[in-house]
């Protein structure tokens, strides 16, 4: 179903979240108080307005309230990013979206009303590190603070040619297996038990972070 979208702010990261919901067919307003940034996406977002978002008056006559999503993608002004935030939730809109530039910044915003508070820099820097320091880690999100979403390349010899049964992942690595990955096109989702395993299946397992980094150390 189309949903009806606001981003305030045209920086980087809520240029890119405009033209990816753009792309998926959804109704986007971009609202920017720079010149340049409106219209730069004056081509690409449903409608665009050149405001300053801290204005509750412009915010209302845009009629913000009856937005399904408002995406509070302000960098440096932390201030702005937290006063807008604080409007929008004020204005009842269902579901608010907002970026964080740090962690003071992110429980302020989650304090203020944002559903969703988001870190682009750091979940990324994160990524980064596991897939850089671990070993047949493909991809890595953070669900939650212990747990995670990874995929995991299979390179340990006793895992060839058995089924998920066989191998016990529940049991013995306490993780499960989500769906695996196989050659380019195949995706296999909620792998049944009997499910064999091949070498260089791409397993995307959830897990607490220690039991996956320990059936990361196996693949060695
Ligand atoms: P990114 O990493 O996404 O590029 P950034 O952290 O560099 O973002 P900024 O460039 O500081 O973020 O801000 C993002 C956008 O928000 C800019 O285009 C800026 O003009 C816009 N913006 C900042 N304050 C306001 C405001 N009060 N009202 C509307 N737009 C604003």
């Amino acid at each position: 179903m189309r949903k009806t979208f606001a981003i305030i702010g045209l920086g980087r990261f809520g240029g890119s979240v405009c033209k990816e919901l753009i792309e998926s067919d959804q109704e986007v307003l971009a609202i920017d108080n720079c010149e340049d940034r409106v219209n730069k996406y004056m081509n690409i977002a449903t409608h665009t307005v050149l405001a300053n978002a801290q204005d509750e008056s412009t915010l209302r006559s845009l009629g913000l309230r009856n937005f399904d999503y408002v995406i509070v993608a302000i960098g440096e002004d932390i201030q702005a990013s937290i006063l807008v935030t604080l409007m929008a939730k004020e204005m009842g809109v269902p579901h608010i979206v907002a970026k964080a530039q740090n962690e003071y910044h992110a429980r302020v915003l989650e304090k203020v009303g944002a559903d969703i508070v988001v870190h682009p820099e750091r979940d990324m820097g994160i990524r980064l590190g596991h897939k850089l320091t671990s070993n047949n880690m493909l991809d890595f999100i953070e669900l939650s603070e212990d747990y995670s979403l990874a995929e995991i390349q299979v390179s340990y010899r006793k895992f060839f040619n058995k089924t998920i049964e066989e191998i016990n992942f529940r049991k013995h690595y306490n993780v499960t297996i989500v769906a695996i990955r196989r050659g380019k096109n195949d995706l296999i989702v909620s792998p049944p038990p009997n499910q064999i395993i091949l070498e260089d299946d791409v397993l995307l397992v959830v897990g607490h972070n220690d039991n996956v980094d320990y059936l990361d150390e196996k693949m060695k």
